[in-house]
């Protein structure tokens, strides 16, 4: 006879996993318990030997759908003559890292039960079992467990406590477990937030609403949805003008795999990622927009190539979509860039001229979660939001589970937390653009959320070095608070230390950083950016070449700005007459001023930036509605170009640093320009140029391991390119995969430098 205990961590806890321990020791015949624990699961047995290495094998190579198990510790127990085995109470000790599951879309059982009439649950829109529905969203604290969710509201009916007690039902103990008798409901809104219908009602009268062109807000997992009729052109245009967004693309939600293959072309790594449990918005190449074929109308994505898609991922949606027959435009609530409404109240009064009615129900958001976006990529699946259903997954960290727990605040842009505590790193999910009220107050409220559910004390800060974002100027506020340092990192530094935290890499590596703006060691705005990384810290090793420009927020939504930087820094004075033709009358000439005088001028390194200068100089954009739209324009541009063009000159000058010297491809675009070649081509030969001197700086440091990080990696073309170069040379690409490599990396990076300094863990 021998009894053990069992402490397994990683996801854990909601995911059906006592459940499955408790089937596996009944039907072995052994005696003990299962329970979760703030850390994760605790199983003890006891019986014959030969028995109890049985269910451990078990442990080691199985588990539920969902559950991922990274550690499993095993300790000797003297016998405790138990018989029997069962689900204990939950025990709450100290959570040091996040073993909740995330939120998961529902479960071909669920869906089949919701939709076949007879069943208790058919058309329930609160449907879940053990393998789905809503869980990191609902949680107030750990361990997770229906009395400490959003749940709690929801005591459970006869009928459901019968399949929750049963170890035979997949309810066994599913925590968000609820019927149309005792669980959540829905309830229909009208553009004022009176009450005008419930149930089965409310969600026929939305679809009514939704089929004759009105904007339906719609409360989701994480928060709420505008929903619009994505083939009725007055309706997205309507949505459009009164959210205020110009120009950028829509996400779109389909009814099934089917309907999605008529708007796009869907590869079969795509069409499981859509039918995943994550149920991402995948980023998908687009048919012909407005043909009968497909369906949605252009201005979903005006001029974009790809569509951002989803498929419905929980009940509501479900039976939303189906009722409707057609696809819908389906965006984060909010107003710009302000974050996601998530409580009716919210949504009633910030969604007020927005919304013409409101698709609600009583069971709690306790989090907003934006839906994560992904593409896939010829190596994988590329995250480029992480939000609903990958958080709050975490990282292990080559480091000791003593180490000190840090909180990295992130960027300013496309802003997440990260916190480092026994020995994991967890990423928070995207809070977003910092620069409105309400997306800095939801930042606070995402550092005490993290906080509160792991009960853990914070011993250092991360943050950027820049003192002026919002996650900066709270770092400083939160350490004289808890009278703990700050480690200020590098913005690109950060870029490169979060892909080295995804694979584990240690050092030194070439990190080539293709970026927006950060600000700089010395002061100036870099962008374009070679770094040579390791646990000591960065070095320096290349740069794009210096130009100054005008007007630092102004300068992004106007590409044109670049391009006089860039020329005026080659013939001074004499920029204007190249450019005057961009600008409204006599605006190039204020600028030359400003330039001249270096009033209110930066001198930048940005590769943002150089993209801007070559989509306002070829005549793609000299304005741009949204963050790197010009950039996606001249990369879209290029695909009609030739398939396989001639860079333009663009030397790297040794020194230290190396500069790449953007003159001689400004000069023979100029040249392009004058002769009349096509845009497609100039910016196809702007494309290959940025690979080979990605290729020309990694052979000039010769270091085997080459990271690519930085918001311009968003750019396929460039990405591609870039990488093929380098693999045929041999060379070690790694590129984030899990974590953007956008700015919504840069958590996770500080987090990773502020774990490493010195070369203490590595
Ligand atoms: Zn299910
Ligand atoms: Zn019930
Ligand atoms: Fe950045």
């Amino acid at each position: 006879m021998r009894r053990v205990a069992c402490l397994l961590e990683g996801v854990v806890q909601g995911v059906g996993f006592r459940p499955f321990v408790y089937r596996m020791a009944k039907e072995c015949g052994l005696s003990g318990f299962v329970r979760n624990e703030g850390r994760g699961v605790r199983v003890e047995i006891e019986g014959e030997e030969t028995v109890v290495d049985t269910l451990l094998g078990v442990l080691r190579k199985q588990a539920p759908v969902g559950a991922r198990i990274e550690s499993l510790q095993i300790c000797e127990l003297p016998l405790q003559g138990t018989c029997g085995f069962v689900i204990a109470d939950s025990v709450k000790t100290q959570a040091t890292q996040m073993s909740l599951a995330a939120d998961s879309a529902t479960c071909a059982a669920c869906r089949a039960e919701l939709l076949t009439p007879g069943q208790r649950r058919y058309r329930y829109p609160f449907t879940s079992c053990n393998s789905c529905g809503p869980r990191y969203s609902i949680v107030e604290a750990l361990p997770y467990d229906r009395g400490r969710s959003a749940m709690r509201a929801f005591p459970l009916c006869a009928a459901c406590a019968d399949e929750y007690e049963n170890p035979r039902d997949r309810r066994f103990h599913a925590q968000a477990n609820a019927c149309p008798s005792c669980g959540p409901s829905l309830c229909l809104l009208d553009a004022c937030g009176a009450p005008v219908a419930v149930a089965e009602q409310a969600l026929q009268g939305a679809v009514r609403g939704l089929l004759a062109g009105q904007i339906v807000a719609v409360k989701g997992l994480g928060g709420f949805h505008l929903m619009v009729d994505a083939t009725n052109a007055a309706a997205v245009a309507d949505l459009r003008r009164r959210k205020g967004r110009a120009a950028k693309p829509f996400a779109v939600m389909f009814q099934s795999l089917a309907a999605v293959r008529g708007q796009c072309a869907v590869a079969s790594e795509e069409a499981r990622e859509l039918e995943s449990s994550l149920a991402p918005i995948v980023l998908l190449r687009c048919r012909d927009a407005g043909s009968a074929h497909a369906p949605v109308v252009a201005d979903v994505a005006p001029g974009n190539p790809w569509l951002g898609v989803m498929l419905p991922y929980t009940p509501v949606h479900h039976l939303v979509l189906r009722e409707v027959g057609r696809p819908l435009v389906c965006t984060s609530a909010n107003v710009s860039e302000e974050p996601l409404c998530i409580t009716n109240e919210e949504a009633v009064s910030r969604l007020a001229g927005i919304a013409d009615g409101f698709l609600v129900h009583d069971r709690d958001i306790r989090r907003p979660l934006d839906d994560s976006v992904v593409r896939v990529l010829p190596g994988g699946v590329q995250v480029l939001r992480r939000a609903r259903g990958l958080v709050p997954f975490s990282l292990r960290l080559p480091v000791a589970s003593d180490h000190p727990n840090v909180l990295a605040l992130g960027g300013h842009l496309k802003n997440t937390i990260a916190l480092v505590s026994a020995g994991r790193v967890a990423v928070s999910q995207h809070v977003g653009d910092l620069s409105s009220l309400a997306a800095r107050a939801q930042l606070r409220r995402a550092v005490e959320d993290v906080l509160g559910l792991c009960g853990t004390r914070v011993q250092r800060i991360a943050c950027d070095l820049h003192p002026d974002y919002a996650s900066s100027l709270l770092a400083d506020e939160l350490a004289l608070r808890w009278q703990v340092p700050v480690a200020r990192i590098q913005h690109h530094h950060a870029h490169v230390a979060a892909c080295m935290a995804e694979y584990g890499l240690c050092g030194p590596v070439l990190g080539v950083v293709w970026d927006g703006a950060g600000l700089g060691t010395d002061g100036s705005v870099w962008g374009g950016e070679a770094l040579i990384v390791d646990a000591g810290g960065f070095r320096r090793v290349a740069h794009l070449r210096p130009f100054p420009l005008v007007g630092g927020d102004k300068a992004l939504a106007e590409p044109r700005r670049a391009a006089l930087g860039m020329l005026f820094e080659l013939y001074g004075k004499q920029a204007e007459s190249q450019v005057e033709a961009m600008f409204p009358d006599g605006e190039a000439n204020v600028l030359v001023q400003l330039l001249e005088g270096s009033v209110r001028t930066v001198r930048t390194t940005s590769m943002g930036r150089l993209f801007d200068s070559v989509a306002a100089l070829t005549g793609v954009r000299a304005e741009a509605g949204f963050e790197g739209q010009a950039a996606m324009a001249l990369e879209m541009v290029a695909e009609g170009g030739d398939p396989s063009p001639a860079g333009y000159s663009l030397p790297l000058r040794l020194g230290s640093p190396a500069q790449i010297d953007w003159e001689p491809l400004l000069c023979a675009l100029l040249e392009d320009r004058r002769r009349g070649v096509a845009a497609g081509v100039m910016a196809a030969r702007f494309h290959v140029s940025l690979a080979e001197v990605t290729l020309k700086i990694a052979e000039y440091v010769g270091l085997e391991q080459v990271v690519l990080s930085g918001g311009c990696f968003q750019n396929r073309r460039l990405l591609l390119g870039a990488q093929s170069l380098l693999v045929a040379r041999g060379f070690r690409v790694y590129v984030g995969m899990q974590y953007p490599v956008n700015d919504g990396g840069l958590s996770l990076g500080q987090a990773f430098v502020a774990t490493h300094v010195h070369g203490e863990n590595c």
